[in-house]
């Protein structure tokens, strides 16, 4: 019989305590579970009469405790982890400062900061000579940023050097309150002074004139020369407007100095574009254009002088841009017309030769004089296509009046200075006047006296000469109007001079006029040139040039520049009216 106890049949300590086995584990007590050592208690005969039981606890309880217990151990071993960790890592931390010190001097190498000497330079240890080998690379940048950014002639800063002041100025200004100013310096026509004295001192005028800049900049400027004879002064400091322009103009006075040298004295001028901005510039690219519009504007108005940068400048020169684009394209549509003026004998009322003009209608501009379209076509840099252009269709014209048994005599083209320097211009000719079969007397070049400014001597009197050995005429325009040099006058190959149109206005009533026309027609006549009055408008002003000895003439008078198709008409009303001027003689 079983003993009658709480452990019942199915519990799994009965079948072992039946058997006077102990049992270890859970007893259900009072709907709990109570943790036990289970002892059977035999008599005599060997069966079950009781059981001892050891009690431990409540399971649960003893769950409970043991989690407890897990829980803390594995808060202490965090905190003891976590405590490790940040030793561990104030400790990397400590070590690896000089590193991270070092690592910060590298990366700041890079911008414009002054770092001062390299940190732990001496240190003993691993430092030290990481220490020692960034010290080397720095040696090695100074080196390389003054090569950098050095102009070599003149120790001024470079072009690199300008740009990287510039962008620093743009960025102070955007951060602070601080107003900057850029001066651009250009030597007026500086290849004169290479031309006459070579380039050694040429170099050494420059040298001297970069020294000379400093000095009345003052040390807080910075100055640069990004190319030939061309100088920028950077202030970034505060200065007021009118200090700036007082600086402007003490540098143009300081070029106006002169060089004393083994040669002799050597003096230049320069011209000046200003920049004087507190705000509103971000683009160190739109700066440097805008000094040039402005330096351009002192050029243009003479040289000598400078100029400040202004919106209405930028207006007229996105004007310009536009009207480069459209002129770029008229010629390559062939959209330029040629009109014709006649050249008049004034003997014989006939013709002596025409005068080409080149025309631009624009769609929507209407008539853009060449007064305007020509000097933007030598700044824009479509001159010597327009040119190719107006030769060609002279020629074309030419030889079209040779078949129709017209005689024009000769077609006077004008052809821009910087169009004649270039190396095919005689090519560029005479393929003309091969494609069009024509004997090249039926061409006259018109050369205004400015191709005289910018070379020498010899080279213009090669390239002169090249064009007469074609047997094309040439012909001195505007005489008188700009640099007329009487030693170029004898030397230079001209058949014809043109006299300027300013000395024949009003000269039947000017006696000054009268006086200087018959020193001009005297000098002119004795060197044995052609000579045509240009810009006759009046029969009075004819009488007065023809009295003076004077034969040929181009001007309103007779006629206003001409279509090609209406040349002839003009030309026949010309021989009709030789009876009203000698009515009037
Ligand atoms: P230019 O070669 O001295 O041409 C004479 C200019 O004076 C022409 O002006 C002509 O129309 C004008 N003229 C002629 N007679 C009189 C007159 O009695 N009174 C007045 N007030 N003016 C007169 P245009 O056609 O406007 O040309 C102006 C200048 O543009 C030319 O001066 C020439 O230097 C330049 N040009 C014209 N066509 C060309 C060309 O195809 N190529 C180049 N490079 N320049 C050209
Ligand atoms: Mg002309
Ligand atoms: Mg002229």
């Amino acid at each position: 019989m079983p003993p009658p106890m709480s452990i019942g049949v199915s519990h799994p300590a009965y079948e072992k305590i039946i058997n006077g086995q102990t049992h270890r584990g859970q007893v259900p007590v009072m709907g709990r579970l109570r943790l036990a050592e289970l002892m059977p208690i035999m008599d005599l005969d060997n069966s079950v009469q009781g059981v001892l039981a050891v009690d431990v606890g409540w399971v649960d309880d003893l769950i409970i405790a043991r989690d407890e217990l897990r829980n803390q151990s594995i808060l202490v071993a965090c905190i003891i982890l976590i405590v490790e960790a940040l030793l561990g890592a104030a400790y990397i931390s400590y070590a690896l400062r000089p590193i991270r010190v070092l690592a910060k001097y590298a990366e700041d190498m890079g911008s414009e900061k002054n770092l001062g000497s390299v940190p732990f330079i001496g240190q003993s240890d691993e430092v030290g000579t990481l220490s020692e080998g960034l010290n080397h690379v720095v040696d090695l940048q100074v080196k390389l940023a003054h090569l950098a950014y050095t102009d070599d002639l003149t120790g001024l800063g470079n072009r690199s050097r300008y740009f990287a002041d510039l962008q620093v100025a743009l960025r102070n200004s955007q951060s602070a309150i601080e107003s900057w100013a850029l001066l651009h310096l250009n030597i007026d026509k500086f290849g004169h002074i290479n031309d006459a004295y070579g380039q050694e001192m040429g170099d050494q005028i420059l040298k001297r004139i970069g020294a000379r800049i400093k000095q009345v900049a003052g040390n807080q400027a910075k100055v640069a020369r990004p190319s030939a004879a061309n100088f920028i002064i950077i202030i970034d400091n505060r200065l007021a407007t009118d200090e700036i322009t007082v600086l402007a103009q003490n540098l143009i006075e300081s070029m106006r100095k002169g060089f004393h040298t083994p040669v002799g004295e050597i003096s230049i001028t320069g011209s000046m574009g200003v920049i004087d901005v507190l705000k509103g510039f971000d683009d160190p690219e739109v700066v440097h254009l805008n000094a040039s519009l402005a330096l351009r504007k002192a050029q243009r108005a003479g040289g000598d002088q400078y100029a400040i940068f202004s919106s209405e400048l930028n207006d007229e020169y996105q004007e310009r841009v536009t009207l480069i684009k459209m002129l770029e394209m008229a010629i390559e549509n062939r959209e330029l017309e040629i009109h014709f003026q006649p050249q008049v004998i004034l003997s014989s009322n006939k013709l002596s030769g025409l005068e080409a003009l080149a025309r631009w209608k624009h769609p929507i501009l209407g008539q853009i004089p060449p007064a305007k379209f020509i000097p933007i076509a030598e700044d824009g840099g479509q001159i010597v296509k327009l040119g190719t252009l107006i030769i060609d269709m002279a020629c074309q014209q030419a030889a079209q009046w040779r078949k129709e048994k017209f005689d024009f005599k000769h077609i006077a083209v004008n052809v821009s200075p910087i169009q004649l320097w270039q190396d095919n211009f005689i090519d560029v000719l005479s393929a003309s006047l091969k494609r069009y079969k024509l004997p090249a007397n039926c061409i006259c070049i018109e050369i205004t006296e400015s191709v005289f400014i910018d070379h020498t001597k010899h080279k213009t009197l090669r390239v002169l000469e090249l064009i007469r050995s074609l047997g094309v005429m040439l012909s001195l325009d505007d005489f008188g109007s700009g640099y007329s040099s009487l030693s170029y006058l004898n030397n230079m190959p001209f058949d014809q001079v043109k006299i300027d149109r300013s000395f024949v206005t009003n000269i039947d009533t000017d006696d000054r006029k009268k006086k200087v026309m018959r020193g001009i027609l005297s000098l002119t006549t004795e060197l044995d040139f052609k000579i045509i009055i240009e810009g006759t408008e009046t029969i009075e002003e004819i009488m007065m040039v023809q009295e003076m000895g004077c034969d040929v003439v181009q001007g309103y008078y007779h006629a206003k520049p001409v279509p090609a198709d209406l040349i002839r008409g003009v030309v026949d009303k010309i021989s009709k009216s030789v009876l009203a001027i000698n009515a009037k003689l």
